[in-house]
């Protein structure tokens, strides 16, 4: 047996840094010290604001952090799906959904899977439909319950807590990094240092003794992880490690980033991210308690920073002379190893495609989980670092793919940027998926129900996006399969069996809409008990 790590340091306290102290914290059982050195002069990225369901179940639930206790302190609304509005029609970037052949330009890409019927995703019994024209409703509406509970901004909670459906939330960033801190330095006995490191130094086999502060003080470990954000300090500038440029998938780079107060009460609370198509990229919307977020996530060829301010004040009647705006600058693509020597990265750091599905949160709790699984002892087996690293790149190249696809089968052609997004090569695996959608073979469908799929991480992590999301991306966008499943018209009893499930949405649709409280009225309730 080799010696264990003693000394973990974790550079940066961004949201990877302390979410990386909390776990790693509980995971270890109080076996390592963990010390988070951060600059206080160095400000975080202050974006991250929405999320997906796992991060209860994977992240706080194993923190045993119940989502009532962390949703107040980070004022924390919640998000159903993405809303995604006029990536179908040429126009400048307008709230409101245009019309189009299709009705209203917009769809969703809720949580949660199909039903089944006799082991077909109702997706495709949709399809069957749509092609003999016995349907004329678009996918989202007729094989999820979501839908018009989020035109309505009902609640995913009934009052007494009991959920009806999946979600995950919207938060203030800021407030999930404090609220962390606290948690760690409070119960876990994470140790915070601040100061600017202004030295590394590594030992002749290139792995990372200690960090210098512009103090002069010394952190010393026997483990590191660069939580630097995307300056990437420990794992890119000490040790080297290239980091993969992916702009010939996806194209924006840029971000403009601004807050919107918000009249609750009278207007509601939204249930969902809204993602709005503009002419050079697309417009985010994070509704929380009194305010939004939202910012235009650009490429900075097709717009320069002065436009992408305009357009994104114009959407919310706001003057880009007063709004206080932040302006980002951000690196698609991926470390070639997120693990190298004794160093892993974690977050901007590591990894980022671009916040168009918010993974970015989400590959932070997954990267942890798969470090501690592959957790080394001081003498790192390569094995355990290949196999983390190997994970890593399937879970980023993957998510990179399915974002591509947003683009490229989107039928916008209008103005320069939608039309660069259609020149970009895909890779073969989503080239392939792409195909399976068209020729009616469901993509991904998970081997487990509901139940076992979201609580069992590890189906969940190989099989991240699963048909219900290709089908709602590609569906919403206009693309159409050839044809539906063959098989199912070998089984009218099928057939019929899939009319009794599209008939049971319709009726949950209905019961919930008439018994959901309003997102506004959960949250208000929650906030002030
Ligand atoms: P940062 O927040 O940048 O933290 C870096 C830390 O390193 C800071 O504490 C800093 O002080 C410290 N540091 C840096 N240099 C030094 C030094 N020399 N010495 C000491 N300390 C140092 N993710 C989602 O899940 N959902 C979203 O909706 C979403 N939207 C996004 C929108 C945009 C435009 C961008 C760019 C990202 C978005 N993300 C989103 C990703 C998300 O913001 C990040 O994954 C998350 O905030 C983690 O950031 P981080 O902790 O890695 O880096």
């Amino acid at each position: 047996m080799g010696e264990p790590i003693r000394n973990i340091v974790i550079l940066g306290g961004g949201t990877a840094g302390w979410m990386a102290a909390s776990y790693l914290g509980k995971a270890l059982s109080g076996q390592a010290s963990i010390t988070v050195v951060e600059a206080p002069a160095i400000p975080r990225i202050g974006v991250g604001e929405a999320t997906v369901p796992n991060l209860q179940r994977v992240f706080f639930d194993y923190l045993g952090l119940p989502e009532e206790e962390w949703m107040g302190e980070c004022n924390a609304g919640f998000k159903m799906a993405v809303k995604f509005v006029n990536w179908r029609t040429p126009g400048p970037g307008e709230p409101a959904a245009r019309r189009d052949a299709g009705g209203s330009d917009h769809f969703y890409h809720p949580f949660g899977l199909l039903p089944a019927p006799d082991g077909v995703p109702l997706s495709h019994y949709w399809t069957r439909k749509r092609l003999a024209g016995t349907t004329g409703e678009p996918f989202d509406y007729a094989c999820f319950v979501e839908p018009p509970l989020m035109d309505a901004n009902r609640s995913p909670r009934f009052l007494d807590g009991t959920r009806c459906t999946n979600y995950a939330w919207h938060f203030d960033a800021a407030r999930v990094a404090a609220f962390l801190r606290g948690f760690a330095t409070g119960k876990q006995g994470v140790r915070h240092v601040e100061g600017t490191v202004s030295d590394v130094r590594a030992d002749a086999r290139g792995y990372i003794e200690s960090v210098t502060l512009e103090s002069g003080e010394v952190v010393g470990g026997d483990f590191f992880v660069d939580c630097s954000g995307l300056r990437g300090l420990l794992i890119n500038k000490k040790l080297g490690e290239p980091f993969i440029d992916m702009s010939d998938h996806l194209l924006n780079n840029s971000a403009v980033a601004t807050q919107v107060p918000h009249d609750d009460e009278t207007h509601g609370i939204e249930p969902y991210t809204s993602s709005i198509a503009m002419p050079a990229g697309w417009t985010w919307r994070i509704p929380m308690p009194g305010r939004f977020g939202s910012g235009y996530v650009y490429c900075d060829a097709f717009a320069d920073k002065d436009e992408a301010a305009r357009d994104l004040c114009r959407l919310w009647g706001l003057d880009p002379e007063k709004a206080a705006l932040n302006h980002i600058r951000f690196r698609v693509g991926r470390n070639r190893r997120a693990w190298v020597g004794n160093c892993v990265g974690i977050g901007l750091s590591s990894c980022f495609v671009e916040p168009l599905e918010s993974t970015g949160i989400y590959f932070i709790t997954a990267s942890l989980y798969q470090l501690v699984k592959h957790f080394p002892e001081r003498d790192v087996d390569p094995v355990l670092r290949d196999r983390f690293n190997r994970e890593i790149v399937d879970m980023f190249d993957d998510t990179r793919d399915f974002l591509q696809a947003h683009f490229s089968l989107s039928p916008r052609t209008d103005t320069p940027f939608w039309r660069a997004t259609k020149e970009l090569t895909l890779a073969d695996q989503i080239k392939e998926k792409i195909e399976m959608y068209r020729s009616g073979v469901p993509v991904n469908p998970p081997s487990t129900d509901e139940s076992t799929y979201y609580g069992n991480f590890e189906s969940e992590f190989r099989n991240f996006w699963t048909n219900g999301s290709y089908y709602s991306v590609f569906a919403g966008l206009g693309v159409r399969p050839r044809s539906s499943l063959p098989i199912i018209s070998y089984r009218p009893g099928s057939v019929v069996t899939a009319e009794r499930a599209f008939a049971d949405v319709k009726a949950r649709q209905r019961r919930l809409l008439s018994e959901l409280p309003s997102a506004y009225e959960y949250l208000s309730h929650l906030y002030d008990a």
